[in-house]
This record gives structure tokens, sequence and C-alpha cells, in this order.
């Protein structure tokens, strides 16, 4: 999918809730949705999230849900929630839900490729007919169950992989590849041998004398000593 222009929301409401057993399905939904709307900036996409903070009945919170989405120009409206069936250590997995069978394929890759990023097991794209927010919304749309709040294994994964989890979303959604986290960097050590200079240290490491200096502190005639631990990386 290569969308630029991208509705989300999270299930429920802050007063009409939906699932909670180990997890809170709004608490989480709400957590997901931002980090993917962050992720989907990050990615040059246009993104209006949602959270419904004011609806008092099921009948409120899925119209003003809906009438988010239809009021923005969009490509894609995406709905986040947490699937829920009864307490369980088993696995349940990610599913996804679509409408229009046009958007079979999106809610299957959807779900596949959370599955494959953080372990959950892939219970794949479902058809839904049934859903407001699936049968109001008027672009293609796809609503995402992470997973289960009452499967031990299930939560255990989602707190492991959330990042990951929102980061395919983005991907998925977006048909563009986040950059690459880069570790912190791991600081290495030298300790100095008769004969070494801090010249020849610095070729070995494939660094510069004047980062050595810093990093060490040492004085402007580079003196180093033997036993002495330089940092080197
Ligand atoms: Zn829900």
């Amino acid at each position: 999918m290569m969308t630029n222009k991208t509705v989300i929301s999270s299930g429920h409401a802050k007063y009409v809730r939906g699932a909670s057993c180990y997890i809170d399905e709004v608490d989480e939904a709400r957590k997901a949705v931002d980090q993917v709307a962050e992720y989907l900036n990050e990615l040059g996409c246009t993104v209006y999230k949602f959270h419904d903070d004011t609806s008092k009945t099921q009948r409120d919170n899925i119209n003003a849900i809906v009438k988010y989405h239809n009021s923005k120009e969009r490509d894609l409206d995406v709905s986040v929630h947490f699937n829920a069936a009864s307490k369980t250590d088993n696995p349940r997995g990610v599913e996804v839900l679509y409408y229009s069978d046009s958007n079979k394929k999106l809610a299957e890759n959807m779900s596949q490729a959370i599955s494959k990023a953080s372990g959950l097991k892939n219970r794949g794209a479902k058809k839904r007919t049934g859903l407001g927010f699936l049968k109001g919304t008027s672009k293609p749309a796809i609503l995402i169950e992470i997973c289960f709040v009452d499967s031990v294994t299930d939560v255990n994964i989602y707190e492991d992989k959330f990042d990951e989890i929102c980061r395919v979303i983005a991907e998925t959604i977006s048909g563009k590849m986040l950059a690459v986290v880069k570790k912190a960097s791991t600081k290495k050590y030298h300790t100095v041998v008769k004969g070494d200079t801090v010249s020849a240290i610095a070729r070995e490491y494939d660094t510069t004398i004047a980062k050595i200096k810093s990093w060490n502190k040492l004085d402007s005639k580079y003196t180093i000593w033997i036993g002495q631990k330089l940092r080197v990386e």
C-alpha cells in the first residue's frame, strides 16, 4: 500500500471502554495510535489521529469516530483495537478486519506483517460487515485487532514488541521503510602496552588521535603510559 494521507483512531472511548483484562484495550489502543502516528510523520505521511474523549454511549462513540474520519481528506482509515475472548495462557494472535473485498489484501498484509515483526500468531484477515467503523467510513478501511487482552502469551509478546508492532503498522500503511534504529554506541577500551603510540592505536581502532585525546583528556604531548586504559570508541 502506498498511502500518503491516513486517519487513524483508537477503538472505543474514554467513557465507553472496551475490553480489559491483563491490559486495557482503550489505554493500549491510544498508545499504539500515538506511536504509529509518530512513525507515519517520520515517514513523511500526513496523518490525523483521533481519540474519543467525550462520548458517553456506544452509538455516540461510533458516530464520533466515523464523523472524524469522514471529515478529513485521506486515502485510508485505520482503527486500532484489542481483542478479547476468555482468559488463557495460550497464544491467540493478531487479526485485521475489513468490509469491502477490495481491502482484503491490505488486511492480509497488515496481519501478516504484524505477526512477522512481533511473533504474535497470525489469524489473518477477517471480513466483517456489521461493524460501525467499517460500514460508516467512506474510504478504504481496516480495523486492526493487535492481540487479545486476555491471553498471557499475547500480552507478553505485545509488551515486549510494542515498538516493532507500531513501526510495521506505519511501514505497511505507507509502503515505506523507517530508518533502522541505531544502537547506542558502545564504548571500547584499549590497555596500553610497551611500544604503543596514540597514532598507532588510532589506526588500529579506525579512529582519530584527536578523538582519543578528547575521550581520555590527554595532554598536548599525547602522553600515555603502560597499563593505561584508553577509550578508543
Ligand atoms: Zn474493540
